[in-house]
């Protein structure tokens, strides 16, 4: 049964990624597809609707102003997150078989669902639109490993779509972080201290790009270095929030 279900997902796999059906949806393999999804496949994506307002952390219910607990108890750096999506199925597995198996036509849909959704949010209040774009900057050595850097890949999609430039040498990370998910809140803020440095003088106004924010810990730290370095405003975007 496993042996026949893993030859099937071979087989699929081989469809998905050969050139001939580079048109077909990569969730159920329909052929009319728009950024790589089929309208059904698009609909279906969990879209986070209800969110913090700060860190985008999905909320069970309606809520226009409130912060999520951690929010309202410590305040973040930045203003605003925005991340369309909720990390879970299968938003989840198309952003991992992007970033684990560089299989990028997974995650085409929802860069350019991204794109759409800030390109309609700037439109409404475009003295909020940054002026820098800065993808969470990732260990030499794991970009290394796995070959490229998803956030700068991010960055680039939105930088095209929006017209804002951006850059991925004004922040280094340092070093490695132990997994943040191990770790309570205290120790993840301790774990990231001293994680980034930030080089040359940077606009007042930036957008912090990465694929998923999962505890905000990151975010956290990457927006205190570059309001440290002279930033007066900065905003997340991500593909995907984690639901806690
Ligand atoms: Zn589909
Ligand atoms: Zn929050």
């Amino acid at each position: 049964m496993i042996k026949g279900l893993r030859f099937l997902s071979t087989l699929i796999e081989l469809k998905v990624n050969s050139e001939k059906t580079a048109g077909s949806c990569v969730a159920c393999l329909d052929h009319k597809a728009i950024n790589g999804l089929c309208q059904g496949c698009h609909e279906d994506l969990p879209v986070n609707r209800w969110h913090c307002q700060r860190c985008a952390l999905p909320l069970a219910f309606r809520s226009d102003t409130l912060s999520c607990g951690e929010c309202l108890s410590m305040p973040p750096p930045f203003s605003q997150t925005i991340a369309p999506w909720r990390y879970q199925y299968p938003v989840d597995g198309m952003i991992g078989r992007y970033k684990y198996n560089g299989q990028r036509q997974y995650a085409r849909p929802l860069m350019a669902g991204l794109a759409e959704h800030l390109s309609r949010h700037f439109q409404s209040s475009p003295e909020l639109k940054p002026e820098l774009i800065v993808p969470a900057p990732m260990h030499r050595k794991r970009r290394r490993q796995r070959g490229f850097n998803q956030a700068e890949d991010i960055a680039e999609q939105l930088s095209l779509a929006l017209n804002v430039p951006w850059s991925a040498t004004r922040i280094r990370r340092l070093r490695h972080a132990r997994p943040q998910r191990e770790l309570g809140r205290e120790a993840r803020l301790h774990n990231l201290r001293g994680m980034f440095e930030v080089y040359g003088a940077v606009p007042a106004r930036i957008a912090l790009v990465d694929d998923v924010v999962t505890t905000g810990a990151t975010a956290r730290m990457l927006a205190t270095a570059l309001m440290d370095a002279g930033a007066e405003d900065v905003q997340v975007w991500a593909l995907a929030r984690t639901p806690g």
